[in-house]
């Protein structure tokens, strides 16, 4: 699967740069993703919905694939929800990335949501290096 490949690889070059850049870019950043994935994830859902008619109306309802596209879904979903923490919770700072995937996580994440590794040790940390 080369396509999830490049992306993963693209999400961690996006990362990598919002580390380095200003606050403003970073945040003006994230709220590009949220509206990539607001979109993302209702076109997902939108042709599971579709996807789930045709398989009904023919009376073949492949279990297997409808579990692998709600998969897809849920990794856009649980992304879209990670953004919207870390922006809320942007004022307070407190913010990091994956030291595994490099995956953007908020100050309350204790999984990273999209490789699941524990971010307890990076969170404490942030709170002993914070003043
Ligand atoms: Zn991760």
């Amino acid at each position: 699967m080369p396509r999830l490949l490049a992306r993963r690889r693209h999400r961690r070059d996006a990362a990598a740069h919002a580390a380095d850049a200003p606050g403003e870019q970073r945040i003006v950043d994230l709220q590009r993703r949220r509206e990539a994935l607001t979109a993302r994830a209702a076109e997902l859902q939108w042709d599971l919905g579709g996807l789930v008619y045709e398989m009904v109306i023919r009376n073949r309802v492949r279990v297997d694939v409808l579990v692998r596209r709600a998969a897809v879904l849920q990794d856009a979903d649980a992304e879209l929800g990670e953004v919207q923490r870390i922006l809320r919770s942007e004022q307070t700072g407190a913010t990091g990335a994956c030291g595994v995937c490099a995956a953007p996580h908020s100050s309350g994440a204790v999984y990273c949501w999209q490789c699941g590794s524990s971010l307890l040790p990076q969170i404490r940390g942030d709170e002993i290096a914070a003043p």
